[in-house]
């Protein structure tokens, strides 16, 4: 009898052990915030966790899309009305940190990547999605008028407070995306959570992997349908790609788009996009705006600047240029000419005021 017993009760720990070791399905949950749907995928997490993540996750991406948006009502937009008008505000712990570190970007990017663009954006009308897409570009003067655009560096930032040219609108599209990606991350390791992908609209960071296989990316196609390129994501690893196809219009055939080279007032010319990938989603986002206007001639030199290692970029003749690094393990999805590999990037010395 006492035999029988102990075959049931191994059975049942046996039953037990196979439901615990059992896979959880992959959870999706998809959080609308910062103009777009974040899609964020969770490996082995119970239902529980799921759904603290979500909660948790929409309040974070929710405030910071608020906070942080140029335009709104939110902490940054009424930072920008206090420095256009008086050229001074006070100024609280994280917002010095993140206004730092896009200053920071800024400085090393040569002024490639500058949010003080904030004045010419909402001349463009980019600024409010969607922009009418049959109001014609802003008249060639108007633009004039908004030039030199500030330099960062002009902005004073001590842990209470900033200053800066009056006039200074800063508009961090470029860049907060991305620090919110990280934030994300770091909150769903906070929950416990080890294998997830956090992505805002095509601009992701990964942690671990999906389930028995790593997580597998499409790069778009930025002329057509489909992606152009897949990669293997590792864990820890951020891809953004800036794009001259998002909020952009066509005006007597010319393509107008959201991405301005400060130095011309106008969006750059010579690229059709760019994606980088590195450990930092916040650096990768803000490094592949600056590439994007740096352009095809120029943007190694930035790169290495900005110390990212993993470039693609695709200019207006659809060639293709890469890092080796990134050519190493990129794997390309459609025919095209062979891609422009550059072996080494420069000495990473600042290109000082490229774009200013
Ligand atoms: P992204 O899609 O990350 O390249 O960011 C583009 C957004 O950044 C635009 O919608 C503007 O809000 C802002 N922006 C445009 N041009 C620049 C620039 N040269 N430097 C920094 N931010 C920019
Ligand atoms: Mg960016």
């Amino acid at each position: 009898m006492q035999q029988v017993r102990r075959g049931v009760c191994w059975l049942l720990v046996l039953l037990l052990m196979t439901a615990c070791s059992q896979p959880q399905p992959p959870r999706h949950l998809q959080i609308p915030a910062m103009g777009t749907l974040v899609d964020v995928v969770l490996y082995d997490t119970p239902p529980t966790q799921a759904k603290q993540a979500q909660v948790r996750l929409g309040r974070l991406l929710f405030d910071f899309g608020h906070d942080w948006w140029a335009w709104g009502d939110g902490r940054l937009a009424r930072l920008n009305q206090q420095l256009s008008q008086t050229g001074h505000a006070e100024l609280p712990d994280d917002m010095a940190d993140l206004i730092g570190e896009a200053r920071q970007l800024s400085r090393l990017s040569g002024g490639c990547f500058n949010p003080t663009v904030g004045p010419l954006v909402r001349l463009w009308g980019f600024h409010s999605a969607p922009r009418d897409p049959h109001a014609p570009p802003p008249d060639a003067h108007a633009i004039a008028a908004l030039l030199p655009v500030p330099d960062m560096q002009a902005i004073q930032l001590d842990r209470h407070s900033i200053n800066a040219p009056r006039g200074t609108w800063i508009d961090l599209g470029g860049y907060a995306k991305g620090r919110a990606v990280d934030l994300a991350i770091a909150e769903l390791r906070r929950l416990g959570i080890r294998n997830a992908i956090v992505n805002a609209g095509g601009d992701l960071r990964a942690i671990g992997s999906a389930g028995s296989r790593p997580w597998r990316i499409g790069i778009r196609n930025p002329r057509g349908e489909g992606a152009v390129a897949s990669l293997t994501v590792k864990d820890n690893e951020s891809v953004f790609t800036s794009g001259d196809y998002e909020r952009t219009f066509i005006y007597h055939d010319q393509r107008y788009h959201h991405i301005l080279d400060p130095r011309t007032g106008y969006p750059a010319q010579s690229t059709e996009s760019v994606t980088v990938v590195d450990t930092r989603a916040a650096w990768a986002d803000a490094a592949a705006t600056a590439l994007f206007v740096a352009g095809p001639e120029q943007w190694p030199q930035v790169a290495a600047a900005l110390g990212v290692k993993q470039v693609l970029l695709i200019d207006r003749q659809g060639r293709f240029h890469m890092t080796a690094d990134l050519a190493r393990r990129i794997r390309l999805e459609t025919a095209q000419p062979p891609p422009i590999i550059i072996q080494a990037l420069p000495a990473a010395a600042q290109p000082s005021n490229l774009c200013s």
